[in-house]
């Protein structure tokens, strides 16, 4: 790729850590609102709310202590971390002082792509995702400066339901004060502290600047999920159907992305999950995985195709839990109402010993089946064991895919890397039509 724009202007701003009282420490020059000096280590409290810290060098940085990282994981932590770039506190409420990083875009890509992918992933997979991360950020400054086009919408529902629906989804939600948080809920974000990997630099450098665009010259929201399970989704199955994504298209996840059955008819739909359908994420050997999926990820490889069986019992119980106000007592059926592209379920007829409901879109199906989340809502239902009465004792679902499955499929970008297809022909492939535009295009058009 070539690079047709220098975006080392653009900025973010990283919302990091909220807390009565912040550390930091100085290094390699800064100065404060006034052209005064600030070296060392200072705590500021609320009072300082407004104040602001330049970087005067390319080397200053500022070590932060305490940053709360994995918040509500098993694994939060306070750590010190070190970020490049300018520093403002802000007021929050509560009593809070939040500490604002801006830093360059570029910069924060190395950071966040490098904790996210291994050292070894190709060349043409770490281009595709820097293009498709750098396209997210923008997306997240730009619905900051027009909070008019923000994209959330959670927990609303899509239309005028009828009661006897529960229809929700999550979107991006934005920040109010910043463009993205430091944490997992946007992108975790290490800053200096993240080691920069040597081909994460290679690949930024050699997409300078670009994103996604489509015919009208929008930027593209370019999703991705971990794995699509052969076919990719449409965004209205898992958020709203009120925008037109024209970039992001049902296809087969293959070299002929045209041959994609109908998988929207339980019939087609049953075939193709029930059996392996070659693609390009279908069989990926253990080095592509651990491209792309962390330690703890690499335990599970049997996301293309995978089964889970509930006791009818326990998942009644499970349905009471995680979505008190279905009502449906004891477990009878689960009836796909309503299903896209990929054959993930977008709406759900649960039935039971009292009444019963229908769910969406895919991520409600998927937290409301699950302990935690089923990996995905394309799935056929079986059963097994039926009482006297006609209530199955077991209920078994076959599943494809890891994720919503919308945009870029990781493990099947990854395996396309390790065949040859440059990045250009894997953006290509996921997100059909739409072009590498300049960021700063972009930006000055809105
Ligand atoms: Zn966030
Ligand atoms: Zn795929």
């Amino acid at each position: 790729m070539t690079d047709i724009s220098t975006s080392s202007d653009l900025t973010l701003r990283v919302g990091l850590l909220c807390a009565p009282a912040i550390t930091i420490e100085f290094h390699g020059g800064y100065t404060d609102d006034y052209g005064r000096s600030i070296d060392g280590t200072v705590t500021f409290d609320r009072r300082d709310a407004g104040r602001r810290f330049r970087c005067t060098t390319a080397e200053s940085y500022a070590t932060v202590r305490d940053v709360v990282i994995g918040i509500g994981f098993h694994w939060e932590q306070r750590i010190d971390l070190s970020y490049p770039g300018d520093f403002e506190l802000i007021a929050e409420g509560d009593g809070n002082l939040r500490l604002i990083n801006t830093v360059s875009i570029e910069e924060y890509l190395c950071s966040v792509i490098s904790s996210e992918m291994s050292a070894d992933a190709s060349p043409a997979l770490l281009e595709a995702h820097a293009v498709i991360s750098r396209s997210w950020v923008i997306a997240q400054i730009l619905a900051h400066k027009h909070p008019g086009s923000c994209r959330c919408n959670p927990n609303r529902p899509e239309s005028a339901a009828e009661k006897s629906e529960i229809i929700r989804w999550w979107d991006r939600q934005d920040h109010d004060t910043f463009d993205v948080c430091a944490d997992d809920h946007c992108q975790r974000y290490q800053g200096l502290s993240q080691a920069h990997n040597p081909r994460v630099v290679e690949a930024i450098a050699a997409t300078r600047g670009l994103v996604l665009t489509d015919s009208k010259g929008t930027l593209v929201d370019a999703r991705f999920s971990k794995c699509c399970g052969g076919a990719t989704e449409l965004f209205g199955t898992c958020w709203s159907e009120q925008e037109h994504h024209e970039c992001l298209q049902a296809l087969a996840d293959s070299p002929h992305p045209e041959r994609l059955p109908d998988l929207r008819g339980e019939a087609e739909a049953a075939r193709w999950i029930e059996s392996r359908p070659d693609a390009f994420c279908s069989n990926p050997s253990a080095a592509t995985l651990r491209q792309v999926l962390k330690g703890y990820d690499q335990q599970t490889t049997d996301f293309y195709r995978w089964t889970v069986t509930w006791d009818a019992e326990k998942l009644s119980e499970n349905i009471r839990l995680r979505l008190p106000e279905a009502r449906i007592g004891r477990i009878r059926s689960l009836t796909a109402v309503k299903r896209g592209t990929s054959g993930r379920i977008e709406r759900l007829r649960l039935t039971g010993s009292d009444g019963e409901v229908v769910i969406g879109k895919e991520l409600l199906i998927r937290k409301v089946l699950s302990e935690s989340h089923l990996y995905s809502s394309a799935f056929t239902v079986r059963y097994d064991g039926f009482d006297a009465d006609g209530y199955p004792s077991r209920i078994i679902l076959h599943g494809a895919g890891w994720g919503h499955g919308v945009g870029l499929c990781q493990i099947g970008a990854a395996v396309m890397g390790e065949q040859g297809y440059s990045s250009a022909q894997i953006l290509a492939h996921y997100f059909p039509g739409a072009k590498l535009t300049s960021a700063t295009e972009i930006i000055k058009s809105v």
